[in-house]
């Protein structure tokens, strides 16, 4: 996930209480947050933290939960989603019928167009099967540069994460500080299963993408993403076609990986 310090209830640490200080969230209290349900915690975010907090949201079953509970509570939370325009057309309905749903816009980030056309240009528009510097070019153009837009400014950035969608997402924690971007990162779910995510989902008969009844368990952009069988872990369902690595687009990585994929 990243590098910087993760500052759970179990790894709470003095030099976290440094950290946190230092980025001006002394007063933020982990371990108040952390017995909370995630939808609580969602609110005790809000009123801890002055200063804009942004949600990115994928329309995956995590980011929808999140978006009921950030509506149901009218939250000041700004929802972000990035529009790689390689999307799923499910994902443009569930998109639209979610706005509708709940009254609410969510704001799309696009890529930059001149280094979009540069980049289809250098390794056509389906480069990221040739190679991985082409898929790296690729994620980096549609998201990694689009997210740090979409948190320009932000003191803190909501994720959908669960430790339990990856040996990499595990090293996240509920909270942690992005040092790269120079704020925090708070994964309310980070403790909950699929489950229990279609659990609630269930519940409050939110709505969700019709591919997960097809068996797409993590839902991208279509080209990098097809279904997975019965127990294969979720992200294997993502750029299936690479078997060296973490299966991550970069959003979620500390720049110094980023670095270190070539981005
Ligand atoms: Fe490009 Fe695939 Fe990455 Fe989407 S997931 S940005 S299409 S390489």
């Amino acid at each position: 996930m990243f590098d910087a310090p993760t500052i759970s209830e179990r790894d709470e640490t003095p030099v976290d209480h440094a950290v946190r200080a230092d980025a001006g969230y002394p007063s933020f209290d982990i371990g108040a947050l952390a017995v909370l349900p995630p939808a609580d915690r969602l609110v005790h975010l809000r009123d801890a933290i002055q200063g804009p907090i942004v949600f990115t949201h994928g329309f995956g079953i995590e980011g929808q939960l999140i978006f009921h509970w950030i509506c149901e509570r009218d939250l000041d939370i700004d929802v972000v989603t990035l529009d790689t325009g390689r999307l799923f057309p499910e994902t443009y309905a569930l998109w639209a019928e979610t706005e509708r749903r709940y009254g609410r816009r969510i704001r799309a980030v696009y890529p930059d167009r001149a280094r979009l056309e540069r980049m289809v240009a250098r390794h056509g528009i389906d480069g990221f099967y040739d190679s991985k510097v082409a898929r790296i070019a690729c994620c980096d153009v549609r998201k990694v540069r689009p997210l740090g837009r979409a948190l320009a400014g932000a003191k803190a950035w909501v994720t959908g994460l669960r430790k339990d969608q990856s040996p990499v997402r595990e090293r996240a924690g509920l909270v942690g500080f992005d040092t790269s971007r120079g704020m925090l990162k708070i994964n309310p779910l980070f403790d909950w299963t699929r489950d229990g995510v279609l659990d609630a989902i269930k519940a409050n008969a939110i709505p969700i993408s019709p591919l997960h009844a097809r068996g797409f368990a993590s839902i991208g952009c279509a080209p990098c993403t097809r279904a997975i069988a019965p127990g294969e872990p979720e992200r294997n369902g993502r750029w299936w076609w690479e078997n060296d690595g973490h299966k991550e687009c970069g959003l979620h990585l500390p720049r110094s990986a980023r670095r270190a994929e070539g981005r």
